[in-house]
């Protein structure tokens, strides 16, 4: 059976190539064909014997997602449907802003996390994402773009899925991106949201990547949070301020608060001071997402003089604090919405 070329380790691709008793130098070419350029198919590759590429087709898909929908919002992010071998779907958002094209991938099939905010975590988890798989919207996507003569900047860990719930191919995945002799991303240009899942940041604090850590923090005490978070009941605030306390942030560096702003709930002067207590310590921005109702969601948007009056608040008090538009809204492409929509 065929299987994703993208799931192999590098030792694995080695391995495979030492046993055709190709030489060394088979394994570069193939990894700049495979994560540099944007290759189409094995038989389009100029460089390789036409029996080697015959063998690799044989063996493997270069591609183990398929694009099968696009949509472009009034605002110029473009939301990606792709289709897995087995016909599990799932979605990536492209999103413009100033001189930055950031991608948002998705790592798992739906999510376990169940934040009551979120659209994808009302409809439960299928299956983890391959490493191919994570890697494969981003190359997809940049082989897209660049047909256009635009070229990616960013990747954000923060679409569908919690990346450190699928954590050795979401991972695996980063490293590939990062990597020299792959996809040459700089750490600097790669985010990883998580709930915050505490023996999977600790362990991240161990791995020497110098990524942005972005925190789905949401509320100010347990009792609020916990309601919005399921997963506060594990991992309390107290205990996940105290891993971020003790994870290594380089130089400069600081954490990525994501703070989805839902009306009459978690946005007061109160919310303000507290959350400012909370972070004491912390090197630390605020991003306030404004909420964006989808049918069912038990909560409504704030105004937009709300969402700025807690800003300024913040602010008052020290806060590094953005607003995040909206993005995609039209296409249900904005955060914790990342779903197609059947049928728009
Ligand atoms: S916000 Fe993220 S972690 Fe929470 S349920 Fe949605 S996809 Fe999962």
């Amino acid at each position: 059976m065929r299987r994703s070329i993208k799931n192999l380790t590098r030792e694995e691709l080695v391995a495979w190539l030492t046993e055709r008793n190709e030489p060394t130098y088979r394994l570069d070419q193939l990894e700049g064909w495979l994560y540099r350029k944007d290759t189409v198919t094995f038989q389009s590759i100029p460089n390789l014997p036409k029996t080697f590429r015959n063998e690799l087709e044989k063996e493997f898909f270069l591609y183990s997602l398929e694009e099968v929908a696009r949509e472009e919002a009034p605002d110029g992010t473009i939301k990606f449907l792709f289709q897995a071998k087995d016909g599990e779907r799932v979605e990536s958002a492209l999103i413009p802003e100033r001189n930055r094209l950031t991608l948002c991938v998705s790592t798992q099939v739906g999510c376990r996390m169940g934040c009551r905010f979120c659209l994808t975590g009302q409809e439960g988890f299928r299956r983890n994402l391959t490493r191919g798989e994570i890697l494969d919207q981003v190359l997809l996507v940049r082989g897209a773009i660049r047909a256009q003569g635009r070229e990616l900047t960013n990747v954000v860990f923060m679409g569908m899925g919690e990346p450190l719930d699928n954590y050795e191919e979401s991972l695996a995945a980063l490293r590939t991106l990062i990597s020299e002799r792959r996809l040459k991303f700089s750490h600097r240009k790669v985010t990883l949201s998580t709930v915050g899942l505490i023996p999977q940041i600790r362990r991240l604090a161990g791995e020497g990547l110098d990524l942005t850590l972005a925190i789905s923090l949401n509320a100010t005490d347990n009792k609020t949070r916990s309601a919005l978070m399921p997963i506060n009941h594990q991992y309390p605030l107290e205990e996940l301020i105290d891993a971020l306390m003790k994870y290594p942030l380089t130089h400069r560096k600081r954490f990525t608060l994501e703070y989805v702003v839902l009306k009459g709930i978690n946005h007061s002067p109160k919310n303000a001071q507290k959350l400012t207590q909370l972070v004491r310590g912390l090197r630390v921005k605020v991003n306030l997402i404004p909420f964006n109702p989808f049918p069912g969601s038990p909560f409504q948007r704030p105004s937009e003089g709300e969402v700025l009056e807690f800003q300024a608040h913040l602010r008052q008090r020290g806060i590094s604090t953005f607003i995040r538009k909206s993005r995609g809204q039209g296409i249900l492409a904005a955060c914790g919405l990342l779903r197609w929509k059947e049928g728009t």
